[in-house]
């Protein structure tokens, strides 16, 4: 027997409808490409979403067909995610930061049509052009005044708008209809695309708001660090308006600087970004002794959130940091850390060894490890092996996948990542299983190696990766970029391993280096890294 409950399928659209109807006087602030700071509210966004609903339709998009963005964070890349989705259409979120051949093959790959961008790529966009024969209509996200000269044949966002009325109605139908497409960075190999559904992204983002993932609420003000190009700001634009949160679009604008000040004149209390920016932004603030007024928690994901900057937040900025854990496969957000009530009396350090854990899943997310022939472990904290995932905003293949599925037999999707589960599903994540140095018959966690060199008062940054090694196969190899003026040497940077670690794994050699390889998401490259010393001669070997 059937429940007698309304069929109401989970429509993208309902979201901003929501928030018009319920939160209409909530503010998107954005940092503009054009230069000011531009703010309106929810029911402003809502009536432009509608207009650029229209817009689309005149121009002939269909529902299905994808329609490309390269845009930061701002208040028209917002109407894009509404006005695409709404419509039936698929926004493909390209990252501006891939390598040109990246950027030609997904923009190919995924057939777009139509691409809307930012001002800041009118250069990209027309090196681009060439190699996108399917590309017809490239439109300027500015008004008249700004459109810039161009080899191309441009149109303009605004005016696009000004054309319509916004009398739109969000039309209604099958909530597994695709909504989004983001391709992986590549970090491991080449970018792949991830087809998210409009019932995905609406339990992923009312998930994500709750009290122990990240907290959203009407009395929020976040500023979503992490790209809209970066798996959907981790889900930011479509949980603010859930829950009628305020938003604070940075735009181009990520250093150091630009970011404190829009935290500071925003009153913003919630953030969300990988540690390389808030690498930056706290050398800004202690260079020039600056403390946050508003700013509570933020989460850190994407990579692992270092023990000394987790400390650094707590300890000399009063922040919490939710460290949270996912990949694009999982839109992207699979755990986050925050403590139970058992662990109230837990000291300052024992809750600190909590929050360094990836945290627990959220509902939603069924987790798993397996060894190498797929059988399960245990969840004791100590055990380590494939960390396997399920639920609903789990991918279940790539878009236009040409090899088999990725999924296991039994149906679950394998993250390449290498960790531990405890008894209470909080996850320790040690490394990706193509990242993990396997020395003899033995594991090293290559983050565990970095985490240690960060704690050192002249590491700015490090990287470990594996090296050949005659004897053991594979040894770690550590990189070090020091802080400025400071003094380090290789015999003082090992001694500082000594009681942290199992001796045997303290890397083999120090390098230090003036800057690492970032991939197109601001995660240290490790791909680059290996290619580059793939023939460094350990002095152990
Ligand atoms: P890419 O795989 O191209 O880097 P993603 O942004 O989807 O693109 O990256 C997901 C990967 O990032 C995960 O598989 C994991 O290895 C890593 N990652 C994400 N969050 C964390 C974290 N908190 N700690 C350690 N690694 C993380």
């Amino acid at each position: 027997m059937l429940g007698l409950m309304m069929h109401w399928p989970l429509m993208i659209s309902s979201l901003i409808r929501h928030a018009d109807q319920c939160h209409g006087e909530a503010e998107i602030v954005s940092r503009t490409v054009e230069g000011p700071i531009h703010r309106y509210t929810y029911r402003d966004a809502h009536a432009r979403a509608r207009r650029l609903a229209n817009a689309l339709i005149r121009l002939g998009v269909t529902p299905g067909e994808r329609v490309a963005t390269l845009a930061w964070n701002g208040y028209r890349h917002f109407e894009l995610y509404y006005g695409v989705s709404g419509i039936g259409a698929v926004i493909h979120t390209v990252n501006p930061r891939l390598f040109h051949d990246q950027l030609t093959h997904i923009i190919n790959h995924a057939g777009d049509r139509l691409v809307f961008f930012d001002l800041t790529f009118l250069s990209l966009v027309e090196k681009l052009a060439p190699s996108c024969p399917a590309v017809t209509t490239w439109i300027a996200m500015t008004e008249r005044a700004h459109m810039p000269d161009s080899s191309l044949q441009l149109l303009c966002y605004e005016e696009l708008l000004a054309a319509e009325r916004d009398d739109y109605a969000w039309p209604e139908f099958d909530e597994e209809t695709a909504a989004g497409l983001c391709y992986t960075s590549g970090t491991t190999g080449h970018p792949k695309g991830v087809l998210f559904s409009h019932r995905s992204t609406l339990l992923h983002a009312m998930a994500v708001c709750l009290p122990d993932a990240k907290g959203y609420s009407a009395q929020s003000v976040i500023l979503p660090i992490v790209p809209m190009f970066h798996v959907n700001a981790w889900g930011v634009p479509y949980s603010a308006p859930l829950v009628g949160a305020k938003i604070v679009f940075p735009g181009a604008g990520l250093d150091g600087k630009s970011l404190y000040e829009l935290f500071e004149s925003e009153r913003v209390e919630s953030s969300a970004g990988v540690p390389t920016v808030w690498l930056g932004l706290i050398q800004y603030m202690k260079q020039n002794k600056l403390q946050f007024s508003t700013l509570k928690r933020t989460t850190i994901g994407g990579s692992a959130c270092p023990p000394a900057m987790m400390r650094t937040l707590r300890d000399d900025f009063g922040i919490t940091v939710a460290h949270g854990w996912g990949m694009t496969e999982m839109s992207p957000v699979g755990t986050i850390g925050s403590p139970k009530a058992k662990h109230r009396d837990l000291s300052a350090e024992e809750l600190m060894a909590l929050s360094l854990t990836q945290g627990r899943p959220l509902y939603g997310v069924e987790m798993k490890i397996v060894d190498g022939e797929g059988r399960d472990l245990p969840r004791d904290g100590v055990a380590t092996g494939n960390v396997m995932v399920k639920g609903p905003w789990v991918m279940r293949d790539y878009f236009k996948n040409d090899q088999s599925s990725p999924l296991s037999a039994d149906g679950w999707f394998p993250t390449g990542d290498v960790g531990s589960i405890d008894p209470d599903g909080y996850l320790q994540i040690t490394d990706r299983s193509k990242d993990v140095i396997k020395s003899g018959g033995e594991w090293i966690s290559s983050i565990e190696l970095e985490n240690v060199a960060i704690g050192h008062p002249a590491v700015l940054e490090a990287a470990v990766i594996s090296v050949f090694h005659p004897k053991w196969n594979e040894r770690p190899l550590l990189l070090v970029v020091k802080k400025p003026n400071m003094n380090l040497s290789r015999d003082e940077m090992l001694k500082f391993y000594e009681g942290k670690i199992a001796k045997w794994s303290t890397p083999d050699d120090v390098v230090f280096v003036d800057e690492l390889p970032h991939t197109a998401t601001g995660k240290l490259s490790k791909k680059v890294l290996r290619e580059s010393y793939r023939n460094y001669c350990l002095p152990t070997g």
